[in-house]
């Protein structure tokens, strides 16, 4: 059997004196309280935008590189549901569609977003879950299954919010983004 010397009580401290190392090491090189606490520049201003995505791990990447393609690096909000505007609207995920409509009032209120962008992706497992896998054996019906989710979230978005710029869009699974819509 496995001794193990640590107490769950011991953690903490260890984490403590690591916090009071690291900060004495910053003070010595001349960083101190300034660095510390002030807020950068960069980051004290308001947001451009909330992203709608969903969270599937094979299109994180390429979610920050369309992001920082249309110049937002750094400046918006970032909304996960899986099923992006299928996790905003489907019956199936009705806990999740309050959860959408309260961080867009929480990124309004906070970060004073002017904009919303859903990007909605094929292969999608959520979209599967909640309206049938058969959707994503053709394309184009799949694209027509989420312009048919997309389009009408982006509708009630602009119903409540009469200021706000929508933009949806459809990502394949190798990154490429097609518009979906008028903003196209
Ligand atoms: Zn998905």
């Amino acid at each position: 059997m496995e001794i193990c010397n640590c107490t769950a009580a011991e953690t903490p401290n260890r984490d403590h004196q690591y916090s009071r190392r690291s900060f004495v090491k910053l003070g010595s090189l001349g960083l101190g309280a300034s660095l510390l606490f002030s807020p950068s520049p960069a980051r004290a201003g308001a947001a451009d935008a909330l992203l709608l995505s969903c969270m599937d791990y094979r299109l994180v990447d390429d979610l920050v590189r369309f992001m920082d393609s249309k110049g937002l690096t750094d400046k918006y909000d970032h909304v996960i549901l899986a099923g992006a505007a299928a996790g905003a609207t489907a019956e199936k995920f009705s806990s999740w569609n309050k959860t959408f409509w309260e961080h867009l009032q929480v990124a309004i209120d906070l970060h004073k977003v002017h904009k919303v962008i859903v990007v909605d992706h094929r292969d999608c497992g959520a979209y599967k879950i909640a309206y049938g896998p058969e959707h994503t054996k053709d394309p184009a019906l799949e694209r027509a299954v989420h312009a048919a989710v997309l389009l009408p979230l982006a509708l009630e978005i602009r119903q409540k919010y009469k200021d706000l710029h929508v933009e949806t869009y459809l990502m394949a699974l190798d990154g490429t983004v097609e518009p979906i819509g008028e903003h196209a």
